[in-house]
This record gives structure tokens, sequence and C-alpha cells, in this order.
């Protein structure tokens, strides 16, 4: 587990424990599209792989496989965000990694979130 006077690994400048730790003990903190994108992004950093299934939207979760996610997650290092763009139910992003081989990568994506009751869920990317 990650120490919790690290920053935040979203780069929000917070500490973990001020920031998306906080949406991962509970989703409904996240009350903007972009801070359940960050807590998404923070989870991939320390392994969180239950927030990332639980905040699929429930019409993309059932195509999702928590042992794929959590490959993913720990075959790579994950160096930093950048917010590009976001709106109300989008976010434009990019993340920076070291992939398995140790090279640098940079996985850009625009993702649609959709809100739920008072839950953003994360819903797909392109
Ligand atoms: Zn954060």
């Amino acid at each position: 587990m990650i120490e919790t006077t690290l920053s935040c690994p979203c780069g929000s400048g917070l500490t973990f424990t001020e920031c998306c730790q906080l949406v991962h003990s509970n989703q409904g903190k996240a009350t903007t599209a972009e801070a359940l994108m960050r807590a998404r992004y923070s989870a991939f950093a320390v392994g969180n792989i239950d927030f990332l299934y639980n905040t699929f939207h429930p019409t993309t979760r059932r195509f999702q496989h928590k042992d794929a996610i959590q490959q993913w997650a720990q075959e790579n290092k994950w160096m930093q965000l950048n917010i590009i763009k976001a709106t109300f139910s989008t976010v434009e992003f990019e993340a920076h990694y070291l992939d398995s081989t140790l090279q640098v990568q940079i996985h850009h994506e625009k993702s649609t979130f959709k809100r739920q009751g008072n839950l953003w869920y994360y819903v797909d990317g392109r």
C-alpha cells in the first residue's frame, strides 16, 4: 500500500489521503467527472482494482474482468497524469507510464462519464 504522506498520484499537489483516497473510500466524494477520472488514475497507481471495477458504469462493467485490470495496473509503472480538457461529462487526458519493458508510454484518451444518482461512473474512452 502506498504511504499516506505521499503526494497523490493524480498530481493535484495534495497528499493521497487528502485527495483520491477520499474518493477510493467513498465514490460519492467524486462530485465531478474529472474527480472520478483522477481517482481512477490513482487507483491504477496504488493497485485499487475493486475501485476501478466498481466505477465502471453498470452498462460496461460486465465486459470488464478484474484480473485483466489488475494485470494492466501492475505491469505498468504509473508516472504522471495530465488533464488536457475536462467538461461536465468528458475528460481528455494523458497518462504517462513505464511499460513492463520500462519504455515510456503515453496513453491519450477522451473518456466519457455518466452520473447515476449522486455517483459518477466511467463509461468508455477512445
Ligand atoms: Zn488525487
